[in-house]
């Protein structure tokens, strides 16, 4: 029985297009998950921004009512003066006073300091605000851009399957399932052009005899080092002139296992 090799080169090349679609299919939702991250991680400038005011206000509002409460025992002390006895309670009622103005007076410009670290506070969450947005836009139609292209994606895969449906039939039976066994050992690429009298993809040199038998297309002969099935490619000077040589492989020459 003649070898179908053409139809089983066919079938390696759509093959070869199927797992490469297949692997863009599946690094899809890792794509779309980074990027939900970096959407995240844009949100999480802001948070921290709008954290670090509400502590900020916080730390303004004790410091404001310490302020109140200071002022009511200066209150309290300057009441005091007008009950003292002696020139020493009075003297020490003033130097109370006196330190406890001295605290105010402290906290007081902490807490203008605190404003002023509010000002600048209040201009970082407009800017990670303005960012957020922005990155929000750009990561956005990024994921969009990325789905349009899943879609475009699963039609070329559709298209490839419903190509690889019509080949399988051309192929008989017996050569089919070797292709599938020699498939799912050699991570799906079963074929192996013989270029120069080497197995291309492992480089094994293909004994005379069996490069006879090659030519022969007689038998389906396998590398006797990767277990391929080994066709022979004509040169493209060699190409068949009455039309194209219909070799999907042909673009895959540089890949190896
Ligand atoms: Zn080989």
């Amino acid at each position: 029985m003649d070898i179908s090799f053409d139809t089983l080169i066919q079938l390696q090349g759509v093959d070869s297009e199927i797992a490469v679609v297949n692997a863009e299919i599946e690094a899809i939702p890792q794509k779309i998950k980074d990027i939900d991250s970096e959407i995240k991680a844009t949100e999480a400038v802001v948070s921290e921004s709008k954290d670090k005011l509400a502590g900020n206000q916080k730390k303004r509002r004790e410091m404001e009512s310490e302020v109140k409460s200071l002022r009511e025992q200066t209150a309290k002390y300057k009441r005091q003066l007008n009950d003292v006895k002696t020139n020493k309670e009075y003297s020490t009622l003033l130097k109370e006073i006196e330190e406890t103005d001295h605290r105010v007076a402290k906290i007081e410009e902490d807490i203008l300091n605190e404003m002023i670290a509010a000002d600048d506070i209040e201009k970082e969450i407009k800017s990670a605000l303005k960012k957020q947005a922005e990155e929000e836009g750009r990561l956005k139609s990024e994921q969009d851009r990325i789905l349009a292209e899943q879609k475009e994606t699963e039609k070329r895969k559709a298209a490839l399957e419903k190509i690889r449906t019509a080949l399988l039939p051309r192929i008989p039976p017996d050569q089919l399932s070797l292709y599938q066994r020699i498939a799912r050992k050699t991570a799906g690429i079963a074929l192996s052009p013989v270029t120069d009298d080497f197995c291309s993809i492992c480089q094994l040199r293909v004994r005379p005899q069996m490069l006879d038998d090659l030519w022969a297309m007689k038998e389906i002969i396998t590398c006797e080092a990767c277990g391929r099935i080994l066709y022979h490619r004509k040169p493209a000077a060699e190409a068949d002139p009455e039309g194209p040589v219909d070799d999907p492989n042909r673009k895959d020459d540089s890949s190896s296992d």
